[in-house]
């Protein structure tokens, strides 16, 4: 749980001269994009100098940058922020760099529950959360003796699918397994993946209604991996494995995607049962988050992740989606997070969505 208060956060602060800000990386360029269109100001922070390339995109440049050495620097300047009633914006470049501890204890107003952290980090409090809501995950397999079937074999806190690896059985486990590293073993799931880029709003009820607030879906992405996605154009996989080269995970970027209409209903009450467990469990999930699923081909989900932030698949999208142009035109993810301080700070509502 944070200490941090955000009503004490929030008291110094002038409600109608917010500016937004995030780490330059990730998903920055729609959320300086997105809170420009909304009339907001921003900051990026920058680890190293990176005017330069942010100058070949005008309108997704922040309107200052905030440089600093690394990461961890960015707690020198808590006051310069606090002071410009700067909000943050996380993604997941943000969280891992700084580290989920610091992440917890950074003392500026932060769009979002930072609680959810211990739930998303964890992979056991993940599945508690998950599958307590009624999802359906790929199964574990406690014991790597137990492979009968193609695994996908994950190392804890390994970001991007680094060093994941496909056994089909225990000895090939054994031959690939890195000694020492904790690693979670999921049953892989055949199927086709689709990453769904969900909005809740505890504050507004003109989406998706839940018990408080309502849902909204405002994207969907495909991520490229390399090389897993390629690699069929030097082989089959079993061929390849033979000489000894094996498939990674890596994700190396997005590919936009819609999903069959059919499918959507139980898009929504999939993500509107992970929102109503998460207000049990922890006072809920705020704002964006990703489900990451395999639908099989009886054309159930599997859900094999949460990202309880913006993701970087809804980059896509600057200019909105065929799902969020039925809701307003123009509206990306990153727009849709400055809309919602905009309202909850028009509403004295900000304590509602910041942490
Ligand atoms: P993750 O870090 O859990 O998001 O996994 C990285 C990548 O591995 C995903 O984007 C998928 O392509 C793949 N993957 C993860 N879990 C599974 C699974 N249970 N079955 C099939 N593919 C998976």
């Amino acid at each position: 749980m944070t200490e941090l208060n955000i009503n004490d956060m929030l008291t110094s602060y002038d409600k109608k001269n917010l500016t937004i800000a995030t780490v330059c990386s990730h998903s920055s360029l729609q959320i300086f994009n997105g809170a420009r269109k909304e009339g907001f100001k921003t900051i990026g922070i920058s680890v190293g100098e990176k005017r330069k390339y942010y100058d070949a995109f005008p309108l997704g440049k922040p309107d200052e940058f905030l440089i600093v050495d690394n990461y961890k620097d960015i707690f020198k300047y808590v006051d310069e922020l606090k002071e410009k009633n700067a909000i943050i914006i996380p993604h997941g470049s943000f969280v891992e760099y700084l580290g989920a501890d610091n992440f917890l204890k950074l003392d500026v107003p932060t769009f979002g529950n930072r609680n959810v952290l211990n739930w998303e980090s964890d992979r056991n409090q993940e599945r508690i959360w998950l599958e307590g809501a009624g999802l359906t995950m790929p199964e574990e397999i406690k014991n790597p003796k137990d492979i009968d079937k193609p695994v996908i074999v994950k190392y804890h806190g390994a970001k991007g699918g680094k060093g994941f690896f496909i056994a089909k059985t225990y000895d090939e486990f054994l031959r690939r397994i890195k000694k020492g590293k904790p690693y979670t073993i999921q049953e892989f799931v055949m199927g086709t993946r689709y990453y769904l880029h969900y909005f809740y709003s505890p504050i507004k009820e003109d989406a998706y209604k839940l018990s408080k607030g309502s849902l909204q879906l405002l994207s969907m992405d495909r991520r490229d991996e390399t090389t897993i996605d390629e690699v069929q154009r030097l082989g089959s996989i079993a061929e390849l494995e033979e000489i000894g080269i094996h498939p990674t995970f890596v994700v190396t970027g997005n590919i936009p995607i819609v999903m069959r209409e059919s499918l959507l209903p139980k898009v929504f009450d999939m993500g509107a049962i992970v929102v109503e467990k998460s207000l049990e469990l922890f006072g809920g999930i705020i704002g964006s988050f990703c489900l990451e699923t395999v639908v099989t081909e009886e054309l159930e989900f599997k859900v094999f992740e949460i990202s309880a932030r913006i993701v970087a698949g809804t980059n896509p999208y600057i200019f909105g989606s065929p799902y969020s142009e039925l809701i307003q035109p123009d509206m990306s993810t990153g727009r849709r997070i400055a809309q919602e301080i905009k309202y909850a700070a028009k509403k004295n509502l900000l304590d509602k969505i910041l942490t």
